[in-house]
């Protein structure tokens, strides 16, 4: 196995890595870290918990600090040098974290902007000059457009979690901040899954790219022991406090497709005296923050989270996910599992499947070509006659038509829905913008371009 001596890190990032207590550079680490030092494109498939922060950050840094800065252009000030995008918040609170912590013995400053915070720190932070800026690409162009800050000096540009920012609707963003940077750059773009969009993208503004792959596309990661239990939806919170409880599990994310099913969730747990928090995009800042470290420390023993908010959580170790709803989307079944089993531990993943859902399992079980195991517990099998409510999707956020698109438009449950639309479809055939994102949609305005 290769070390990380032999993989071309000079000193200061060595002692910031054995602070940090890494031995042994994980797969993508090893496959990504010598490409992009020698200053080449990489397209690379990686979730969280893979360890591909450190794989692009550190020899970032290395990089950063082997060449020399021209402060010309900007009267002595330091230039952004390189630019981390990232989807959300969170995930921009979570890189920037790692990038401090691998530059704690280098001449590095950086910093992190996101949008639901006052500007004028990151303006003020801006005029002192940073060589790295993490940001989520709305703050980005609006401080841009504000003329705060200049993307003309930007020598590597990474992308991270592309998907997700394509999820998100954020691909005219993404390609607006590509007409702000240098042509002449390194790009690098991390993303959990390959979709034909994140291949156009690569496509258009990677040059020569080294394809790497942490695991196989759209496969789970082996070590997780995913199953699933059919049951009748009005029951699942019932099967979710029975198994945390008997099963004695003390930390465990849960995953419910509406920030108000977190909600609702989080409550009823509290009520069947399981600690829990729910974070999703209603959420302040702030309080994701705290709910996550209460998470993280074990005062809580679960978390509730839409797709988007759980998106870049940094939880090391987790040892169980309840999927409460199956993702509408087949890719954020793999994102979610993947929180367990992480740094080598084994992980569980169970999912709660109501009568309504079997089409989702039908999507997931074709995208990882295998049939996810069925578990069955005495007292909670479908009943033989559901109950309408049993028979509905939740309404609200996101189904696979849209927002609050009235049941009546869906099939019978089973098989595809009515009017013979593929999923993902509305009723008029096309794909709806964000159909997958209920938390956060980029809602930043753009203020007119300041006078100089
Ligand atoms: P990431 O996939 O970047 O979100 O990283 C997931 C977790 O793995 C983080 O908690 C990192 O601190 C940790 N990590 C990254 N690289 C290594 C490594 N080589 N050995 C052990 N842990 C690591």
């Amino acid at each position: 196995m290769m070390s990380f001596n032999e993989l071309g890190l000079s000193s200061p990032l060595l002692k910031a890595i054995e602070e940090q207590g890494y031995t042994t550079p994980s797969p993508i680490q090893t496959k990504s870290i010598p490409v992009i030092l020698k200053g080449g494109d990489v397209l690379a498939s990686a979730q969280t918990g893979t360890g591909k922060t450190a794989g692009f950050t550190l020899p970032l840094l290395e990089n950063l600090t082997n060449k020399k800065v021209d402060t010309k252009s900007t009267k002595g000030k330091r230039p952004i040098r390189a630019l981390i995008l990232t989807p959300t918040r969170e995930l921009a609170a979570q890189v920037h974290d790692n990038v401090q912590a691998y530059s704690k013995f280098l001449d590095i400053r950086s910093m992190v902007m996101f949008g639901g915070v006052n500007q004028k720190q990151h303006i003020h932070s801006l005029r002192g000059g940073i060589d790295i800026l993490v940001s989520t690409p709305g703050r980005l162009l609006d401080l841009e457009s504000q003329g705060y800050l200049s993307l003309a000096n930007i020598e590597t540009l990474i992308l991270d979690e592309a998907d997700r920012m394509l999820d998100m609707g954020f691909v005219h963003d993404i390609k607006k901040i590509i007409k702000l940077v240098p042509k002449k750059r390194q790009t690098l773009l991390f993303s959990a899954t390959f979709s034909k969009e994140i291949k156009a993208l690569a496509h258009d503004f990677l040059v020569n790219p080294v394809m790497v792959e942490a695991t196989p596309e759209n496969t789970t990661a082996q070590r997780v022991e995913h199953s699933l239990y059919r049951l009748d939806r009005t029951r699942k919170t019932e099967l979710a406090v029975k198994l945390i409880k008997e099963g004695d599990w003390q930390q465990v994310l849960v995953f419910t497709r509406t920030k108000h099913g977190a909600n609702r969730l989080s409550d009823k747990l509290e009520k069947a005296g399981i600690t829990s928090a729910a974070i999703h995009g209603n959420k302040s800042q702030n309080a994701r923050v705290a709910a996550l470290r209460k998470f993280k420390d074990g005062g809580i023993r679960v978390l509730v989270a839409t797709d988007i908010a759980a998106r870049g959580l940094d939880i090391p170790l987790l040892p169980h996910v309840i999927n409460f709803e199956l993702p509408n989307v087949p890719e954020d079944y793999v994102h979610r599992i993947g929180r367990t089993g992480r740094a080598g531990a084994s992980g569980n993943a169970v999912s709660l499947v109501g009568i309504d859902e079997e089409d989702y399992v039908f999507d997931i079980e074709r995208l990882l070509k295998q049939t996810i195991s069925e578990k069955t517990i005495e007292g909670f099998a479908r009943s033989s006659t559901p109950t309408p409510e049993d028979r509905e999707p939740p309404l609200s956020g996101g189904g696979r038509f849209g927002r609050n698109t009235p049941n009546k438009n869906r099939g019978s449950g089973r098989g595809k829905p009515a009017g013979g639309k593929a999923p993902g479809q509305n009723p008029k055939g096309h794909k709806p913008r964000n159909s997958n994102n209920p938390d956060e949609k980029p809602t930043y305005k753009r203020r007119p371009r300041r006078r100089k």
